[in-house]
């Protein structure tokens, strides 16, 4: 089995399912009482998230550089960026190592090209549903992606910020996601990407007829072929 390395704790409440759900998932394939090889290295959200607010993405670059590099030095055979936001200094972490990193939104296009799809929403982080680097891949891609309205999305932005990085799940936020999808469903999506890694832990499958594309789940499954080689 090869060995994970996970850059995450943005937030930990995500990165706390990237570890359940690689060792359920080895475990499920493997059995007994096989787990996951894990190394994780998780970072200070606050910090982050202040650089982001700032626009000062070089700092967060340096930051998961360097503990891209760590993980590579410890014995890491390739690496997981447990953030879709973050992904939009990959560009730059990427230099920092020789091993690879599983790219969240190739991951995710390519489950829903399995799924048959073309046309989908993507709800995330303001950052990533407005900007090039996660939005633009999806399109290079061959899809057709949807977004929120602008006020829509600074409530699916708030939210995520103030509430699911902090561990809070109310029904009241939950209402307002299954609106903005049913609006975007509405507007032709075939699909939703869960495009923000805490948005699972507030929308599940069951709350909507249509397919949901969960970033953490699908990242970790892509994961686990890689530590089996399958
Ligand atoms: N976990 C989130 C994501 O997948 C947001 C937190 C962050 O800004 O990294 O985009």
């Amino acid at each position: 089995m090869k060995t994970v390395g996970i850059i995450g704790g943005m937030s930990w409440e995500s990165t706390a399912e990237y570890y359940r759900l690689l060792n359920e998932g080895i475990g499920a394939r493997c059995g007994g009482l096989t787990s996951a090889k894990i190394l994780l290295h998780s970072v200070e959200f606050g910090q982050i998230e202040e650089f982001q607010r700032a626009g000062n993405w070089d700092a967060c670059g340096k930051i998961l550089g360097e503990a891209a590099r760590g993980l590579e030095s410890i014995g890491a055979d390739f690496l997981l960026l447990a953030t879709n936001t973050m992904h939009k200094v990959l560009p730059q972490m990427v230099r920092y190592v020789e091993i690879p990193f599983l790219h969240i939104a190739d991951a995710t296009a390519k489950a829903i090209a399995d799924a048959g799809l073309t046309k989908v929403a993507l709800l995330g982080t303001e950052y990533t549903m407005k900007q090039d680097f996660y939005k633009g891949r999806l399109e290079e891609r061959g899809l057709t992606v949807l977004i929120p309205d602008e006020d829509d999305m600074k409530q699916i932005n708030r939210i995520i910020f103030e509430e699911l990085c902090m561990g809070k799940t109310l029904e009241s936020s939950k209402a307002i996601y299954l609106s903005v999808i049913d609006q975007l469903a509405a507007r032709g999506a075939e699909g939703i990407i869960l495009g923000c890694t805490e948005i699972g832990l507030l929308i599940h499958p069951e709350d909507t007829a249509l397919p949901l594309f969960d970033t953490t789940k699908i990242h970790v499954e892509e994961a686990i072929q890689k530590m089996l080689d399958e």
